[in-house]
């Protein structure tokens, strides 16, 4: 691969290979650490389009970390992360690599819907003024229009009826199908889910991945950090497992979760199932 030189000292040597994407999120050879610790080694994996990816593996092993480079929550040492063939806070100009300014950081990040375990709703504004905020203040979509639209997807997660609900008049369940009616509102091409049903009581779990089940049947691009495994066999294309920030094995369910080749995803589904 093609070493590019940086001109800037700040930005982090990084391969090339943005230009040779087949995934829609191609995640090539990433490292990280933080402090000495390393937290991500050589990591690659690709979503491709239409594709749900499960990636499990035990707690501290990196997964959040590596769900937020792919929006640029997180930079990378090395290696490089793209949506789309395109950088999220990087711009490429011949072969180098250059610092996008927070604006266009913002604007490509909406390609990127992404469902955090513990819902992170605005608490002050109701239901559809979650879902609104983001396409009234970064799309300058009329109100109406956006509350109309808005509605749709409330609807589309079963919460029409809720509209005007605040946060804390919904339960857990509820408001991480909110969460994701508000991912989905600036169309992205791909939704990351962190732990999404990890924060829920066991009764309420269900209805937030029939909403997940219904995103996967749509065809919607999926990449799911979950520890329901019975899900992730029942949803998932495609399963990777990641212990100490690599990525042990991955393949389809019915290899990586019942019939593991490493000891390690063998020792750990046996913790979890
Ligand atoms: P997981 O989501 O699989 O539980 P994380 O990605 O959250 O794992 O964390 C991976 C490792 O990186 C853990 O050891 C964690 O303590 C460490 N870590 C995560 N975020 C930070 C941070 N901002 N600063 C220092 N260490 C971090
Ligand atoms: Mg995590």
């Amino acid at each position: 691969s093609l070493a590019p030189s940086f001109d800037e000292q700040h930005v982090p040597a990084r391969t090339a290979r943005a230009e040779s994407t087949v995934g829609l999120v191609e995640i090539a050879d990433v490292s990280k650490s933080y402090g000495g610790t390393r937290v991500l080694r050589d990591v690659s994996l690709t979503v491709a389009p239409g594709e749900v990816l499960a990636l499990i593996g035990p707690s501290g092993s990196g997964k959040s970390t590596l769900l937020r480079t792919i929006n640029h929550l997180e930079t990378v040492d090395s290696g490089s992360v793209t949506v789309d063939g395109q950088y999220i806070g990087y711009e490429r100009r011949g072969d180098r690599l250059h610092e996008l300014p927070e604006k266009d950081v913002l604007e490509r990040r909406t390609q990127i819907g992404i469902v955090f375990q513990n819902f992170n709703l605005f608490p002050h504004l109701t239901a559809i003024g979650n879902v609104v905020a983001a396409p009234i203040a970064l799309r300058r979509a009329s109100k109406t229009e956006a509350r109309a639209q808005g509605l749709a997807l409330l609807d589309r997660v079963g919460l029409a009826d809720k509209a005007d609900h605040y946060p804390r008049q919904l339960s857990g369940g509820q408001q991480q199908r909110v969460a994701i009616a508000r991912a989905l509102a600036l169309a992205p091409k791909v939704l990351l889910f962190d732990e999404p049903t990890s924060a829920l009581d066991p009764e309420l779990v269900g209805e937030v991945l029939d909403v997940i089940r219904g995103l996967a049947r749509d065809g919607t691009t999926l990449l799911i950090v979950t520890h329901e495994i019975g899900f992730a066999r029942e949803v998932a294309d495609r399963v990777a497992f990641l212990e100490h920030g690599e990525i042990l094995e991955e393949g389809p369910p019915a290899q990586v979760l019942l019939n593991p080749r490493h000891p390690r995803t063998q020792d750990f589904l046996s913790k979890v199932l």
